[in-house]
């Protein structure tokens, strides 16, 4: 029997509310000395990520970390990750789309064709970060994210640690669910944490390169992830949605 096996929904409730009154730390040791190398930190190394893989090295320094690298990402992401490489002395696991399915797809649409609909938009999402996701969960049984439920309305329920049924019943752990904007930038001087230097140039959350970007003082920090859209599509690309995906056996 696995060790999700064991957690069921009440299980992972109650841990929830437990965990509701302890610190983000708490949770990270908690996933990692549950599931060992069945866990890992899922991150596109913004600054949530960033004080995740901060917390994680010191409690673990061999904490396994992965990225989907969409193919898309701007220089300034690409340089944080080896930076973070020499920093911490980490591996860094990088996942990427399907050759073959990306090649139909830009084959059919363009390389660019997410500003033409929301539906090609989403495609895109899915084919480079989705299913990529779904690939590099496959051998785990937790993911450790840097989720807060103040990014975006889809995020506002998040637990701090919740069976994620998308992804065949895995445990996901967002430590920092509860955290505002400024503490992970308060941590983040405070520790010398690695940033990824967009954020200096007026960029408040960073995706890919020609869906981002600068955001002006007053927006929602989301506003420039494709910021095209109408403001009633959710800021969101799929990976930390709530919804049924594909049977971890696929
Ligand atoms: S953010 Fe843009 S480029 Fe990246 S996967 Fe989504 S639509 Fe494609």
């Amino acid at each position: 029997m696995t060790v999700t096996e064991e957690l069921d929904e009440a299980g992972v409730h109650q841990l929830a509310e437990e965990f509701e009154r302890r610190d983000a730390e708490y949770a990270i040791r908690w996933a990692l000395e549950k599931f060992r190398s069945r866990a890992a930190i899922c991150t596109s190394f913004q600054a949530e990520g960033m004080v995740i893989l901060d917390m994680a090295t010191r409690i673990d320094p061999g904490v396994r970390v992965f990225t989907i690298d969409t193919g898309r990402m701007p220089k300034e992401t690409h340089e944080l990750v080896d930076r973070v490489r020499e920093r911490y002395g980490i591996r860094v696991e990088v996942h990427y789309p399907d050759f073959e399915e990306l090649t139909r797809f830009v084959s059919m649409h363009g390389t660019n064709p997410f500003y033409r609909s929301q539906s090609l938009r989403q495609l895109c999402c899915e084919i480079r970060k989705v299913r990529p996701l779904i690939a590099a969960l496959g051998d785990k049984e937790a993911w450790i994210t840097g989720v807060r439920r103040s990014q975006t309305a889809n995020r506002a329920g998040a637990g701090k640690v919740e069976l994620d049924k998308a992804h065949g019943n895995i445990i996901k752990v967002n430590p920092l669910a509860d955290w505002s904007e400024d503490r992970v930038w308060e941590y983040i001087r405070a520790n010398d944490v690695p940033y990824n230097e967009l954020y200096d140039k007026g960029f408040t959350s960073i995706g890919c390169a020609p869906c981002t970007r600068a955001t002006q003082p007053g927006e929602d920090p989301r506003a420039g992830r494709w910021w095209w859209e109408d403001d009633s599509v959710p800021k969101e690309c799929g990976i930390h949605l709530p919804t049924p995906v594909l049977p971890r056996s696929a």
